[in-house]
C-alpha cells in the first residue's frame, strides 16, 4: 500500500475504480486499468499488464476510455516509490507540448532510475546484542570491538573493519551476542545545516543575497539573473539562497554544465552546510542515482546538485533551482528528447511555486533579453571579490606579424610569456581545437582526407597516433600514403589543434612545463580533475587548453591568458557566433588574474575591427548585446521571434529530399500562424554515422503558436522505415 503524496490532494482510487496510467511504452495515450487491491493514489508508480508483458506506468488520473469494462485488466501493483506529484505530471505535459516530444518519452525522461520496480529494498545492518558470547575468542573480540565502536555496518563493511571472515559474525548473531537488524537500503541524505557560517559577504554580495532570499520568503515563482564577472562571489550569493530554501524546509536543486566542476562545488557546499548534498549525473553509482532518486520524492535529499536530467527528479517540495553558467552550450539536450535545460527548469519552477536564479558572468541573449523586458529580476555583481582585478584585454594584430610556416605564437605573445615564466606566475595558451591538426591534406594530389561515415574531415591525434571524426567518434591509424592518389610520405597536417601548439610551445620554451587540457587526453572525470587541481597548485607552468578551461576552473597563479586564434568562432554562419565568441572569449580571459596578481588577456586577430572582437576588447557587455540584440530583431531572429529545426535522416538521400520537398509544399498549417519555412537543404552536418542529413528551417513570428502547427504539418507525413524526422524547437546550433 502506498503512501500518500504530500504537498497536493490527489485522488485515491479505490479498488477496482476505473484508472488511466500512462506507461513508458511508446503508445501515446493513456490506458484504463483497474485499481490493484487496497486501492492506489493519482501519481502512484504501478506495474500493469500490457499484452503479455508487465511495464511500468504513473496513475495518471481517472480513466476516462470507453474500453468496455468487462475486458479491463488490473493494475499488478503499486511499486515502492513516493507518487509523482501534480506539479511534475503537469511539467511533463506541458515540456512534452513545448519540445513535441510525446509524453511517453517525457515519461521515460522521469523514471530513470535503477531498481524502481524492485521490491522495497531491505539490507541487514548488524549492531552490538545483548547476550555475551559463551566462548570469546580474538576473532570475536575484534568484531565486537569493532561495532562498540561503529554500529550499523554492514557485513562487509563489519568483516572488512574487523578482520573476520563472515562466519565468525553469523556465530555471534546466533548467540545473541550480535544483533542483525533490517533496514531500508535508500536512507535519507545528512542534514544540510542552513544556519552554519557562510563567508561574510560584501555590500553587494549582501545586498544580491537579500534580494535573492527576499523572493524566497515571498514565495511563489520567479526568476532573477545573477550576473557577476568570474570571481565575483555568485556561488557564495546562491548558496545564500539555498540556505533560505533549506530554512523553509523546501529542496533546492543545482545544475552544473560539467561534471568536472561538481567535485569542486561539492566540496564547497559541505564546507558551507556541514554535509554532502545529494548527486545526479552520469558519474554517480547505481546504487547512489538510486538513493537521489528516491530522497528526491521522499524529502530525504535537500539539496541536489546534477546534470542537466536532475530537472526531472520527483522533487516533494522543490523550492529553487539554480542554473550555473546558465549560457552554457551543455544545457541543451541534443540527443533524443531534445529540450533546453535552462528553459525546461524556468517552466518546471513556475508550476512548482518554485524560485530560479539564473548565474553568469556572459548570460545568453535570451537571458539577457528576458531581464531587459522586466520577465526575469537582475541583479549584478560588479567587482570581483578581494584585490582580483579583471583582467587587461588587448588585441594582438596578426597582419602585422610575420610568422613562419606551422608557427601560431606571435613574437609578442611568446614576450608576454617569458615575462610570466620569469616572474613565477602561469600562462595559458587557448586553441579551441582539440587534436593535432584540423585538416590532413595530401601534397600531391590535394586531397583531404574525410570520415568514411561523415561529412566531416578526419582530424589527425598524434597523441592517440590516430586520424579521428570529432562527429561520429570513427577513428584510424595515421595511413603512410595517400588514400586517394597512393603517394608515400605526402601527407600533411594542416592547421593548429592543441596538441600541435603544445609541440610548438615545448619548442619555443624549452625549460617551462606544460600541462595540456583537453576533454579527449583524459580517461575519466577524475584523472581530469586531479590534472586541474595540480595545475592549480603551481604543477605547471604554461596551461594549453580548449574551452575546457573556459568553464570556472581557479587557478590562482595564472596571470596570462593568450588566446591564439580569436577569429575561430566568429566564421561560419550560425545565428549564434558573435554571441559565442563573446562569451568564451569573456570566459577564458576571466580564467586569468583570479588571486592577487593582476591578469592580462591578449587576443590574436586578423580583425581586430571586427565589432564583437572590438566589444570584447572594450568589455562594454552592455553595448554588445544591445547591438546583437537590435540586429536579430530586426531580422526576427530569436528571441524576438521563433525558430524551429527540422532535421530529416535517413539511408537515401533523395528519399530525404522527396520528403523535404514534399513537406515544402505542404505548408499550409505553417501559413496560418504567419510562419515560413526554408529548405530542404543539407544539414551543415550532411551525414553522420553514415545517415544523410536534410534540414528544414521553420521561422515564426514570436506570437504564433507554433508547436501545434508543427505538429499538425509534419503530422501530415508520418515517417516509416529506417527515415527519422526530430523536431528541434528552439535550435541552439544549426548543425
Ligand atoms: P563566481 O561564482 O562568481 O565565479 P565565487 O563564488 O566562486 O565566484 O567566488 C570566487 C572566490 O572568491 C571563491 O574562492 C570564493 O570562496 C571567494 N569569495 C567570494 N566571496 C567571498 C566572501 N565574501 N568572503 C570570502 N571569500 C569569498
Ligand atoms: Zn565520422
Amino acid at each position: 500500500m502506498s503512501k500518500p503524496p504530500t504537498g497536493d490532494r490527489p485522488s485515491f482510487f479505490d479498488e477496482g475504480a476505473r484508472v488511466g496510467v500512462l506507461t513508458t511504452q511508446p503508445l501515446d495515450r493513456v490506458l484504463d486499468y483497474l485499481a490493484p487491491e487496497g486501492g492506489c493514489w493519482a501519481g502512484a508508480f504501478v506495474e500493469v499488464p500490457l499484452g503479455p508483458r508487465r511495464v511500468t506506468g504513473v496513475v495518471w488520473g481517472p480513466g476516462e476510455g470507453d474500453f468496455p469494462a468487462a475486458k479491463l485488466r488490473q493494475v499488478n501493483r503499486v511499486l515502492d516509490a513516493a507518487p509523482m506529484r501534480e506539479e511534475l505530471r503537469s511539467f511533463l505535459i506541458r515540456a512534452g507540448e513545448y519540445t513535441l516530444t510525446p509524453l511517453s518519452a517525457m515519461l521515460r525522461l522521469a523514471t530513470r532510475v535503477p531498481g524502481l520496480g524492485d521490491p522495497p529494498s531491505m539490507r541487514k545492518l548488524y549492531r552490538p546484542g545483548a547476550a555475551e558470547p559463551a566462548r570469546m575468542t580474538d576473532a570475536r573480540a575484534r568484531v565486537l570491538e569493532t561495532l562498540e565502536a561503529q554500529p550499523g555496518l554492514t557485513l562487509k563493511e563489519l568483516t572488512d573493519a574487523a578482520g573476520v571472515s563472515p562466519s565468525v559474525v553469523k556465530g555471534l548473531v546466533a548467540r545473541g551476542a550480535v544483533e542483525e537488524v533490517d533496514t531500508p537500503r535508500d536512507t535519507p541524505f545528512p542534514r544540510l545545516d542552513p544556519d552554519a557560517p557562510g563567508k561574510p559577504l560584501t555590500e553587494d554580495q549582501a545586498r544580491a543575497a537579500g534580494a535573492l532570499c527576499a523572493g524566497l520568503r515571498a514565495g511563489g515563482y520567479g526568476t532573477t539573473l545573477l550576473k557577476g564577472v568570474t570571481g565575483s562571489g555568485k556561488t557564495e550569493v546562491y548558496l545564500e539562497a539555498v540556505a533560505e530554501c533549506l530554512r523553509q524546509g523546501r529542496q533546492a536543486l543545482v545544475l552544473l554544465p560539467e561534471i568536472a566542476l561538481t567535485a569542486e562545488f561539492i566540496a564547497r557546499v559541505e564546507a558551507r552546510f556541514g554535509a554532502r548534498p545529494a548527486e545526479w549525473h552520469s558519474g554517480v553509482t547505481m546504487a547512489e542515482r538510486r538513493r537521489a532518486w528516491r530522497m528526491a520524492g521522499e524529502g530525504g535529499a535537500s539539496m541536489v546538485v546534477g546534470a542537466r536530467s536532475a530537472l526531472f527528479l520527483p522533487f516533494r517540495e522543490l523550492g529553487l533551482v539554480v542554473i550555473d553558467e546558465e549560457h552554457d552550450t551543455s544545457y541543451k539536450q541534443e540527443e533524443g528528447a531534445l529540450y533546453h535545460a535552462r528553459d525546461m527548469a524556468v517552466l518546471r519552477a513556475s508550476l512548482a511555486g518554485a524560485r530560479v536564479v539564473l548565474a553568469s558572468a556572459t548570460p545568453s541573449l535570451e537571458t539577457w533579453a528576458n531581464a531587459e523586458a522586466g520577465k526575469y529580476a537582475r541583479l549584478d555583481l560588479t567587482a570581483r571579490f578581494g584585490p582580483a582585478a579583471l583582467p587587461a584585454m588587448r588585441a594582438l594584430d596578426m597582419r602585422a606579424e610575420t610568422l613562419p610556416a606551422n608557427r601560431w605564437i606571435s613574437s609578442k605573445l611568446a614576450r608576454a610569456v617569458e615575462a610570466r615564466l620569469a616572474a613565477g606566475e602561469q600562462a595559458m595558451l587557448f586553441l579551441n581545437r582539440r587534436g593535432y591538426a584540423p585538416v590532413t591534406l595530401c601534397r600531391a594530389c590535394g586531397h583531404q582526407i574525410g570520415c568514411k561515415h561523415c561529412d566531416a574531415r578526419m582530424v589527425e591525434h598524434r597523441f592517440l597516433k590516430r586520424l579521428v571524426c570529432h562527429q561520429c567518434g570513427e577513428s584510424e591509424p595515421i595511413p603512410a600514403a595517400c588514400p586517394a592518389c597512393g603517394a608515400e610520405d605526402r601527407l600533411a597536417p594542416v592547421g593548429p589543434g592543441v596538441e600541435r601548439l603544445a609541440e610548438e610551445t615545448a619548442e619555443r620554451f624549452p625549460d617551462a612545463r606544460l600541462a595540456v587540457l583537453s576533454s579527449d587526453l583524459f580517461g575519466s572525470a577524475r584523472a581530469l580533475k586531479e590534472e586541474i587541481a595540480r595545475i592549480a597548485e603551481g604543477g605547471a607552468d604554461i596551461v594549453i587548453g580548449t574551452q575546457l578551461v573556459a568553464k570556472g576552473h581557479n587557478f590562482p597563479l595564472l596571470t596570462l591568458v593568450g588566446v591564439i586564434d580569436a577569429d575561430l568562432g566568429l566564421q561560419g554562419s550560425d545565428l549564434r557566433a558573435a554571441e559565442r565568441t563573446f562569451q568564451l572569449m569573456r570566459q577564458v580571459a576571466g580564467r586569468a588574474g583570479r588571486a592577487e596578481r593582476p591578469g592580462t588577456a591578449l587576443l590574436q586577430t586578423f580583425q581586430p575591427e571586427h565589432p564583437v572582437i572590438r566589444a570584447i576588447l572594450a568589455g562594454d557587455e552592455e553595448g554588445f548585446w544591445r547591438a546583437e540584440a537590435a540586429e536579430r530583431e530586426a531580422a526576427g531572429m530569436p528571441p524576438y521571434g521563433r525558430m524551429a529545426g527540422i532535421i530529416l535522416s535517413g539511408p537515401e538521400l533523395q528519399e530525404l529530399f522527396d520528403l523535404g520537398t514534399a513537406l515544402l509544399r505542404a505548408d499550409a498549417p505553417l501559413r496560418r500562424v504567419g510562419a515560413q519555412v526554408f529548405g530542404p537543404a543539407p544539414a551543415p552536418i550532411a551525414r553522420i554515422r553514415g545517415r544523410h542529413r536534410v534540414r528544414l528551417l521553420v521561422k515564426a513570428p514570436k506570437s504564433a503558436a507554433l508547436q501545434p502547427a508543427l505538429a499538425d504539418w509534419v503530422g501530415q507525413f508520418p515517417v516509416k522505415g529506417e527515415l527519422r524526422l526530430a523536431v528541434d524547437i528552439d535550435p541552439q546550433s544549426f548543425f
